[in-house]
């Protein structure tokens, strides 16, 4: 199986994966409230290792327990160590990093938490181009998402809720059985908000827009390619706009962890440009991938070194 490893770390302790496992009547199995983060650890050109803005990541992650309530029994500090223990420990230089808190089980059910416990678990497993590594080179064909995007009441958008999620599920889905790669979802305003597990942004006459900080995750690769962005000389705004800028687009594409950055070549049949990755597109995309690889030595500060 494709995520195994040798270890998972669970609640303080690094366990055998095949005994890293919860009870059915885990409270955060029936009412999805757990948070978590997704985290990339990169080969870098010194021959070692490193995890990409690992301390962002972890603060996101507790972050995002703050908005739900939930108190996590370990320091940031053991956290970002765990991760990198937990990939030391399954002798992976490099993959996908996946710290999980969650409501417990064995005290009550109903939605009320209560005094059920709040676990920790890290995962590590490999994770190669999320969309497919042709993807990141020919861009991808997403359409717009029957499903909207949610308020910024009805769901906390800026944590990453396990249940925020079952929104993702639904227009991932969807995209895929109709054919596409993947989804573009609207916020309940109609404006572009992000994909389902990525951050948008477009490029036209030579300006990168991406949206604002509403109702969206603030994804850390969204972060980084605004800051690279800005230091290639590009002028990068966080504006609102509506699917039909996104068709008139001269270029667009996705970020994130996972996605890493995704040209997006089609939209809803329409095709985008050229109809591949565009100039701004490949030349931020080079510039990520030579700071995550540790490249650039002026952006050494993202970078979380270790080796096995
Ligand atoms: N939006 C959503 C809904 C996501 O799940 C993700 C992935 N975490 C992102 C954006 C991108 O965030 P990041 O760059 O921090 O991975």
């Amino acid at each position: 199986m494709g995520l195994r490893t040798d270890f998972i770390w669970m609640d303080g302790t690094l366990v055998p994966w095949d005994q890293a496992n919860v009870h059915v009547l885990t409270h955060a199995l029936h009412y999805g409230f757990s948070v978590f983060e997704g985290i990339r650890a990169y080969e870098t050109a010194d021959g070692k290792s490193a995890v990409f803005r690992l301390h962002e990541h972890v603060d996101r992650l507790f972050g995002s327990a703050k908005v739900l309530d939930m108190v996590i029994a370990h320091t940031r500090d053991e956290i970002a160590k765990a991760c990198v223990d937990t990939l030391v420990a399954n002798k992976m230089p490099a993959g996908y990093i996946r710290p999980i808190a969650f409501v417990g089980s064995g005290e009550s059910m109903g939605v009320n938490p209560g005094k059920n416990p709040i676990r920790m678990a890290i995962a590590t497993w490999p994770w190669g181009a999320y969309l497919g590594a042709e993807a990141l080179e020919k861009g991808i064909r997403i359409c717009t998402s029957s499903y909207t995007r949610h308020h910024v009441n009805v769901m906390m958008t800026k944590a990453k809720v396990a249940g925020n999620y079952v929104n993702s599920v639904l227009a991932k889905t969807e995209a895929l059985a109709d054919g596409y790669d993947e989804a573009l979802m609207l916020d309940p305003s109609g404006y572009v908000a992000e994909g389902t597990g990525e951050n948008v942004f477009i490029v036209r006459n030579g300006v990168i827009k991406t949206p604002p900080l509403t109702s969206i995750l603030a994804g850390i690769t969204r972060d980084s390619l605004i800051i690279l962005a800005r230091e290639l000389g590009y002028e990068v705004v966080e504006q609102l706009f509506t699917r039909d800028e996104l068709y008139m687009a001269d270029e667009a594409f996705f970020s994130g962890t996972a996605a890493e950055l995704t040209p997006i070549r089609e939209v809803d049949r329409r095709v985008i440009g050229q109809g591949h990755a565009g100039p701004v597109a490949k030349a931020l995309q080079a510039a990520f991938f030579k700071v995550v690889k540790g490249e650039n030595p002026a952006y050494s500060r993202w970078l979380y070194p270790f080796s096995l």
